[in-house]
């Protein structure tokens, strides 16, 4: 298999690695493609089946588990499982492609365990939990209860930050952006 690199971003919900990650992709000379996720929680507001994530059934995606069609897989929250699909990162490589991740922390361990040469694993830290309350508040996308179980999971996720290659402390934006930029550049061209 051609193997291209691996750019890993991983954070708690909330820490704006999404925004960072959107960001990247919009940079045409990194020759990134995201790497669509398979999940099985159900579709939120304007979010495009095989776009956004490949949307599952519970069922359908324990099948897959089941083949061993999966790089990694979490179950993130309660019933609600994400994966990364071995196919997925084959689709990009065989264009040519780097593929970036944005997935939770033990996935992102779990893709740097497996390519450990391949792979830039970079944890985006937000200022502090209270401020990624506020962020997922603001959001509006997640019920009062979710909002809870993300906090709650967030804790854990910001004491597996030192395992990453790399810590990017999201309390300014543009910084942030910037430094990811310098990275994901400097790795994928060495
Ligand atoms: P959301 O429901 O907000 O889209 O994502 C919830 C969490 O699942 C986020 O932390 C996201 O990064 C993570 N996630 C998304 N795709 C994957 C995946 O393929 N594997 C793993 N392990 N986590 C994922």
């Amino acid at each position: 298999m051609n193997t291209g690199k691996l750019i890993v971003f991983s954070a708690p919900s909330g820490s704006g690695k999404t925004t960072i990650v959107r960001h990247l992709l919009g940079l045409v000379p990194l020759n990134l493609e995201f790497s669509i996720s398979a999940t099985s929680r159900e579709k939120r507001g304007d979010e495009i089946d095989c776009k956004d994530y490949y949307f599952l059934s519970a069922k359908e995606f324990k099948t897959k588990i089941k083949n061993d069609e999966f790089l990694e897989w979490e179950e993130v929250y309660r019933d609600n499982f994400y994966g990364t699909l071995k196919a997925e990162v084959e689709r990009i490589w065989a264009k040519g492609k780097h593929v970036i991740f944005d997935i939770d922390v033990s996935g992102g361990l779990r893709i740097k365990r497996k390519f450990p040469e391949e792979t830039l694993a970079i944890f985006v830290k937000p200022p502090s939990i209270d401020a990624l309350k506020i962020r997922l508040k603001k959001r509006k996308t997640e019920s009062e209860d979710k909002i809870n179980m993300r906090i709650a999971k967030a804790s854990a996720e910001l004491a597996t930050a030192p395992l990453f290659d790399v810590i990017i402390e999201n309390d300014n934006l543009e910084h942030a952006l910037f430094e990811a930029e310098a990275l994901v550049d400097n790795f994928v061209n060495s």
